[in-house]
C-alpha cells in the first residue's frame, strides 16, 4: 500500500441495505475503499456483489443507509462521480457495428477525461484490432477493450466487475499490471473477482460477502488470520515424544505414520508461537524436522469456509421450512 493509502476513503459504505421489491439482496454492508489501494468485494454467486458495485455507481439507491464517494451521494450525483469513475460491468455496452478504434472515438466523444484510443489500445494489448469490427473480437478481445474504456482518461476511482473472466493468463497479468499501475498513482480500485488467488496477491483489503451480508471483512492479513494456519513436518519421534508436543501447542496436532517417519499437522492460529515451539521442541529432543512448511491460511480457504457455512445456513433454512 502506498502513502497515499492512509488518505481518508474515497468510496465509504456505511449499514447499507439494498432490495428487489420484497426481496433483500444486500444487508446491512459496510466497507471503505482508500485512495491509492484496491478492496476486492467477494462472494459466492449471488451474494450480492453487482447490486452493491451498481449502488454505488449510482444506478440504484440503497434502500438503508448510505453511501459516499469523493463526497457525494451517487445516486444524486451520478454524472459529478461517473467524470471521475471508470468502469467495467459484467455486461459491455459496446457497438458491434464500429470498428474497435471507432468505438473508442466515440468514448472519446463522450467522456469528460482526457486520453487517445492509441494510448489506450497499447495498454491492453489491442492496437493491432483497431480496425476490426467490435462483433468480430473474441470473448476476451471484447473484455480488453471494455477494460480500455474503463482506465480512459486514468480514473480516480475504478470499478471493476470481474475484469479478468475470460481472460487468458498473459491477458490477466496485463489487466493486474495496468490496475498496479494506475493504484501507485493513486487511484482508488473496487473490484469483484472469482479468482482468489489473484485477489489475496493484489488487493489491500476485501469484503466476502455471504447471501447479501458481510462474512468477514477487513485487511486482507487479518481476514487471511480469521481461520487457523498450518505447521506440516515429518520427524523421526516416539508416539510419546509428539504428545509432549502436542500439549505445549496453542493449536490442535493431528499426527500419521508416514514414509520416514511420523507426519505431524498442526492447525494453529497462532502460527508464529506454535512453529517457535515446534523448533524449541526439536531441539529439546535432539529431533530433525524434515519438510517443515508453515503457511496462513490462503483466501480461497477462508472462502470455502464462508460457502460452507452458507449451504449449512441454507440447508438449515429449507429443513425448517
Ligand atoms: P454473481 O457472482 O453470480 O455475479 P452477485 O454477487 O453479483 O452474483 P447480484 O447479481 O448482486 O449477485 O444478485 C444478488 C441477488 O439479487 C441474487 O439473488 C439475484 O438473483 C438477485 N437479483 C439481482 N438482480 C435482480 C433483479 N433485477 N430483480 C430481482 N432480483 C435480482
Amino acid at each position: 500500500m502506498n502513502n497515499a493509502a492512509s488518505d481518508s476513503p474515497v468510496v465509504s459504505v456505511d449499514h447499507v441495505w439494498c432490495s428487489y421489491g420484497d426481496f433483500i439482496a444486500v444487508r446491512d454492508v459496510s466497507f471503505a475503499v482508500a485512495r491509492g489501494s484496491i478492496h476486492a468485494l467477494l462472494g459466492t454467486n449471488g451474494a450480492g456483489k453487482t447490486t452493491l458495485l451498481e449502488t454505488i455507481q449510482g444506478f440504484r439507491q440503497p434502500a438503508r443507509g448510505h453511501i459516499d464517494v469523493f463526497g457525494f451521494d451517487p445516486a444524486r450525483e451520478r454524472t459529478r462521480i461517473a467524470a471521475r469513475t471508470g468502469t467495467m460491468l459484467q455486461e459491455s455496452g459496446l457497438v458491434d457495428e464500429m470498428t474497435v478504434a471507432g468505438q473508442l472515438e466515440l468514448w472519446q466523444g463522450l467522456n469528460l477525461r482526457e486520453d487517445n484510443p492509441d494510448r489506450v489500445l497499447e495498454l491492453v494489448g489491442l492496437t493491432h484490432r483497431r480496425k476490426v469490427a467490435v462483433s468480430a473480437l473474441s470473448g476476451g478481445e471484447r473484455r480488453r477493450l471494455d477494460f480500455a474504456m474503463a482506465l480512459w482518461g486514468d480514473p480516480e476511482v475504478l470499478v471493476l466487475d470481474e475484469p479478468t473472466t475470460g481472460l487468458d493468463p498473459q491477458s490477466r497479468r496485463m489487466v493486474w499490471r495496468t490496475i498496479h499501475d494506475l493504484v501507485a498513482a493513486g487511484s482508488a480500485v473496487l473490484l469483484t473477482t472469482h479468482y482468489l488467488e489473484e485477489a489475496q496477491s493484489l488487493a489491500e483489503t476485501v469484503t466476502i460477502l455471504d447471501r447479501g451480508r458481510v462474512a468477514r471483512e477487513g485487511p486482507m492479513a487479518d481476514v487471511l488470520a480469521s481461520i487457523p494456519a498450518t505447521i506440516g513436518f515429518t520427524v523421526m519421534a516416539a508416539p510419546e515424544t509428539v504428545s509432549e508436543l502436542a500439549a505445549q501447542l496453542a493449536g490442535d496436532l493431528d499426527a500419521s505414520s508416514a514414509a520416514g517417519g511420523t507426519r505431524v499437522d498442526i492447525s494453529t492460529s497462532r502460527l508464529q508461537e506454535d512453529v517457535g515451539r515446534v523448533i524449541d521442541w526439536a531441539r529439546g529432543h535432539d529431533l530433525v524436522v524434515d519438510r517443515l512448511r508453515s503457511s496462513p491460511a490462503s483466501l480461497e480457504e477462508v472462502f470455502l469456509v464462508v460457502a460452507d457455512a452458507d449451504a449449512e445456513a441454507a440447508s438449515g433454512e429449507r429443513t425448517s421450512a
